[in-house]
């Protein structure tokens, strides 16, 4: 039995104009039509369950391309300071004392807040990534978590545990019905050794893996890199055959032109942080030039220690407004563009190919946002209401693979209060140690 979404307005791509009074139906985990409303259902399709959409916009679930979820733990631990001593001297002491449970409440409570602000989809890069799909697994939303192979890190000497990644991979590429994707995490060119790097990059060739990666996300990063190598990190991760597998960078505040045309020839796509970039005060990245050039550029919120919210409408809002600002030109980036970000393009990066817009055949990753509302109205559009009013609590219901994670607010896969409280004591040791 399917899901029929009735009467409901829809922006089903960034690409077209707002569908008005359309029925969609959901069979299975994909989106079987998208009709005028009234219209007879097609044969063989039968509604086991209705979502009233009068006054709603359904939207592609909001793709977030970069996040640590079970940061959610370090959310306001650290603030105010730039991104080497918070990394070094705050986050990295704290998460060593993270168990493989507090990383689990962890996860579950950023599943938790980022279903309730709409979100479908999510790439996760931390540690004990066991604990992190069993929670992705749970929650059911969809998710490609990177588990990372090489070892130490600081320019210690490292190595690359390609076993336990193998082993990591059987376990979850394609995991809960698909929603789970597996890829490698090589967290940086900086805190790594080149032939440790090498070697990663060698065992996501065999893995057929994409990689993600942070790349300069520091003015810092980029000098010392080009101190020590005469080469910035872009460059070096071609040398050393990262840029050969599909990646996900992470930032990309301070690239040249040069590196911008390199990325974009090499296929990689750029996760967009503008919420993170500014309060760690790293600068703006170059995304109109990034865009204008044709980098694939998508949308993240970084971990709640950096941005402190994992609301993406936040963050196509920031993305939308920072560069027109920034280069004091208002079509910088359009909100169409945003959306896209936000939506298909963060679903291209993931390889989740078959997300990111509402349309026949495509998966059933839907949020239902509900418009009758004071500050969403009156309605003169319904993308720059999405883009510049709408809030991620907004979000009313919310589809991922066609299965009900949302509705009417209410989380029906995880248990809000419990998750809440277990993450609230794992946190607790933070502040025992402060
Ligand atoms: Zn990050």
């Amino acid at each position: 039995m399917g899901i029929l979404i009735k009467n409901i307005d829809a922006l089903p791509s960034a690409d077209g104009p707002a569908a008005l009074g359309v029925d969609i139906g959901i069979d299975g985990d994909r989106v079987a039509f998208v009709q005028k409303s009234g219209s007879p259902l097609p044969p063989g399709f039968a509604a086991g369950r209705t979502i009233p959409g009068a006054g709603r916009l359904a939207i592609p679930g909001l793709v977030n391309a970069h996040c640590h979820a079970a940061m959610t733990l370090l959310r306001g631990y650290a603030d105010d300071m730039e991104l080497e001593t918070w990394l070094f001297d705050r986050i990295f002491p704290a998460e060593a004392q993270l168990s493989g449970d507090d990383i689990y409440w962890g996860t579950m409570l950023g599943a938790a807040e980022m279903i309730k602000n709409g979100v479908t989809c999510f790439n996760d890069m931390y540690l004990k990534m066991d604990s992190v799909a069993e929670a992705i697994l749970g929650s059911g939303i969809r998710a490609a978590v990177s588990v990372g192979p090489l070892l130490t890190g600081k320019r210690g000497d490292a190595g690359v545990d390609a076993d336990s990644c193998k082993a990591f991979f059987r376990k979850w590429d394609g995991a809960g019905g698909g929603n789970i994707r597996t890829n490698m995490e090589i967290h940086s060119i900086y805190l790594f050794q080149p032939e440790t790097l090498a070697a990663g990059a060698r065992l996501a060739k065999e893995l057929g893996s994409a990689i993600h990666i942070h790349i300069l996300e520091t003015a810092a990063e980029r000098e010392n890199m080009l101190r020590e190598y005469g080469k910035s990190s872009v460059l070096l991760a071609e040398e050393y055959g990262l840029l050969d597998s599909p990646v996900i960078a992470a930032h990309c505040v301070h690239v040249d032109s040069a590196e911008i045309l390199r990325l974009r020839d090499r296929g990689a796509s750029v996760a967009h942080n503008p919420s993170s970039n500014l309060k760690l005060a790293s600068g703006i990245a170059p995304v109109p030039e990034m865009l204008r050039a044709g980098v694939n550029v998508c949308l993240g919120t970084d971990g709640a220690a950096s941005n402190n919210s994992l609301d993406m409408f936040m963050e196509m809002r920031l993305a939308a407004l920072l560069h027109k600002g920034a280069s004091r030109e208002p079509a910088a980036v359009p909100a169409a563009q945003a959306f896209r970000m936000a939506t298909r393009n963060g679903a291209l990066a993931l390889g989740f190919e078959d997300c990111g817009e509402i349309a026949p055949g495509r998966k059933a990753d839907i949020t239902i946002v509900q418009l009758d509302r004071p500050h969403l109205s009156p309605l003169h559009s319904h993308l720059s209401t999405l883009v510049y009013s709408a809030r991620g609590s907004d979000a009313e219901t919310v589809i991922v693979n066609g299965k009900v994670l949302m509705e009417n607010r209410e989380l029906l896969t995880i248990d809000e209060e419990k998750t809440t409280h277990m993450a609230r004591a794992a946190a607790k040791k933070f502040i025992a140690s402060q």
